[in-house]
């Protein structure tokens, strides 16, 4: 069997990693992990004969010749590399997690920071247990810094990312309701996500991070990440949010139209700067703000961080804005959970519109909090002043069945999105600001040519 360090002497020699055998990339090191419903080793050989280097398995009977390198086993091989990679790299590793905005607060970041440096960022949603090793093992000798995203939808995991990862500076976006199931409730999802602070706490972390200060972000307007990071010992935080107070970089909305303008102050020099986003929802200031202390704090000037942030366009339907010829579409249907909607529906509530309409698809992961939440979400759209509700979704509906006559009233509740389309075609909006957000798995994208 071969050793860690065996096999980052080859990986040095072969630094593409290939996980699939339909994507083998020349020359490259082929790692045959092991998925619920295949068993890659079995893929080995036509890697290698695609054009794989070395394939990477962990069971010998397909060990077929020296290009086939064998491990006990495939992923925790994958992972030890990537931690040795990383600690031989004397760069700061920015990791986040948190239950809402992490892509788009790691997409801010990396836009702020590639103003200056060569930077590296968790490409996608690349965010699990696979993800991030495979992220950092596409960081090389030129990149300067990197912005690491970690998923977690179970205890333990953002330990484990972190133990990859090493990250000299993190941050939490925040803790809220999503994967109830997996992390056993609200107070499981904080122990969970707080991880990432244990991780920091209480002294500074290891390896990698020799020429850089270690450094937590804390947004001090969330008073449940300031009670998790005055729990503990964090070796250095520095504050982002809207008061002023002991925090590095305040800032606050201009516009909400449904574009975002902000003013921000940094306040160790007392100055102030406006910056027109391309971002929606009032839930992305803090997203922004962090992106602009961790600027700030790597030592970034005021006109870098803001071309950063300026220049950011939100992708892949998290809160992006289509304009069609009679509508304004925020189309936020890439996820959902009862965090994100709350928010999503103030914003709503708080934009500049003439017409407003709410087009909401069902929460999935929500174990037995399901019918609560749903109802808890059909309450928020009916206290929200806007001109039209439409729920879609077998959880809404039953949701909306037990509650009183009211909900019934105000919105309209569609079991399926081909009853919600049928509705629509036969009913067009126009003229409006349409909010449509839903699970990833209600697929609401397929609703936008209505409009
Ligand atoms: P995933 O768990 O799928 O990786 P994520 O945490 O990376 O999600 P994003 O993809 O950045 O999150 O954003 C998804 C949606 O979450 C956004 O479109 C928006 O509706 C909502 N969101 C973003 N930032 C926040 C925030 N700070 N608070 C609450 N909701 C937010
Ligand atoms: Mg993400």
């Amino acid at each position: 069997m071969i050793t860690t360090t065996q096999l980052y002497d080859i990986y040095l020699k072969h630094p593409v990693i290939s996980t699939d055998t339909r994507k083998i990339a020349p020359d490259s090191l082929f790692f045959a992990l092991k998925g619920d419903k295949f068993d890659a080793n079995t893929f080995a050989q036509k890697a290698v004969e695609a054009g794989a280097a070395y394939a990477v398995i962990d069971n010998p009977e397909y060990q077929l010749g020296e290009q086939y390198l064998l491990v006990e086993d495939v992923l925790t091989t994958l992972q030890d590399l990537a931690r040795h990679h990383r600690r031989q790299l004397g760069i700061p590793v920015i990791g986040l997690t948190g239950t809402n905005g992490k892509t788009t607060t790691k997409e801010l970041i990396n836009a702020v920071l590639s103003q200056h440096f060569k930077t590296q960022a968790t490409q996608g949603n690349l965010n699990n247990h696979i993800g991030v090793p495979l992220t950092i093992l596409t960081i090389d000798a030129t990149h300067e810094v990197a912005v690491i995203e970690m998923g977690a939808n179970h205890q333990k995991e953002i330990e484990l990312l972190c133990s990859i990862a090493q990250p000299s500076h993190g941050l939490i976006t925040n803790v809220g309701k999503a994967h109830l199931e997996g992390f056993g409730g609200v107070e499981g999802v904080k122990k969970g996500k707080g991880e990432l602070y244990d991780y920091f706490a209480p002294l500074p972390p290891k390896g990698g991070v020799s020429k850089t200060d270690v450094a937590v972000f804390v947004n001090s307007d969330d008073a449940v990440l300031m009670e998790m990071a005055a729990a503990r010992r964090l070796p250095h935080v520095e504050y982002y949010g809207t008061d002023a107070i002991d925090n590095l970089i305040s800032g606050e909305l201009l516009e909400n139209s449904p574009l975002l303008t902000l003013e921000w102050t940094n306040n160790k020099t007392g100055d102030s700067y406006k910056v027109k986003t391309q971002l929606t929802g009032t839930y992305n200031l803090p997203n922004i703000l962090v992106a602009i202390c961790i600027g700030t704090y790597l030592g970034l000037s005021a006109n870098e961080i803001n071309a950063g942030i300026e220049g950011y366009q939100p992708k892949n339907n998290r809160s992006q804005i289509v304009q069609t010829a009679t509508n304004t579409l925020i189309c936020d249907y890439y996820n959902a959970n009862p965090s994100s909607m709350f928010v999503a529906i103030e914003n709503v509530g708080k934009i500049e519109a003439k017409r407003k309409v709410l087009i909401l698809g069902d929460m999935f992961e929500m174990g037995p909090e399901a019918a609560v939440e749903h109802a808890s979400v059909i309450r928020k759209a009916m206290d929200t002043a806007v001109d039209e509700r439409i729920f879609i979704g077998k959880d809404f509906l039953g949701a909306s069945q037990s509650m009183d006559h009211g909900p019934w009233a105000m919105g309209k509740f569609y079991e399926t999105a081909e009853d919600a389309i049928a509705a629509l075609k036969a009913q067009p909006i126009t003229n409006s600001t349409i909010l449509i957000k839903g699970s990833r798995g209600m697929a609401l994208e397929r609703l936008v040519e209505l409009f």
